[in-house]
C-alpha cells in the first residue's frame, strides 16, 4: 500500500492522497491547487503544463514514479469537473496541448 511519506495517509489515485491536517505537504498542496486553478483559467481551461513543486517530486518518489536522480519533471494540469488532476505529460498529451 502507498502512503504519504510525511503522514502515512493514504494513496487515493494519481498525486491525490489523503493528507492529514497536520501533514507537512498539506498547506503546499493547498496552494499548489489554489495557484494552478489561477493558471487554468488565465489558460482560459486549457491544460497547463508546469515545473513539479518539491512536493509532487516527493510524492512521485513514493510513487515510484520517478527515480531519485530524475531530470527536471514537468506537470500537465487539467480540471475535469472539480478534480484537480496532475500527470507526468507524455508525448501524447503534449501534442493535444
Ligand atoms: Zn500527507
Amino acid at each position: 500500500m502507498i502512503i504519504c511519506p510525511s503522514c502515512n495517509g493514504p494513496h487515493l489515485e494519481g498525486l491525490r492522497f489523503q493528507h492529514r491536517s497536520i501533514c507537512d505537504f498539506y498547506n503546499p498542496e493547498a496552494q499548489t491547487q489554489a495557484a494552478d486553478h489561477e493558471r487554468f483559467r488565465a489558460n482560459r481551461g486549457r491544460p497547463v503544463t508546469r515545473d513539479a513543486t518539491e512536493t509532487e517530486i516527493l510524492l512521485l518518489e513514493a510513487l515510484g514514479e520517478i527515480d531519485p536522480d530524475h531530470d527536471a519533471v514537468a506537470i500537465r494540469v487539467t480540471f475535469h469537473g472539480a478534480i484537480w488532476h496532475r500527470t507526468i505529460p507524455t508525448e501524447e498529451t503534449q501534442e493535444n496541448l
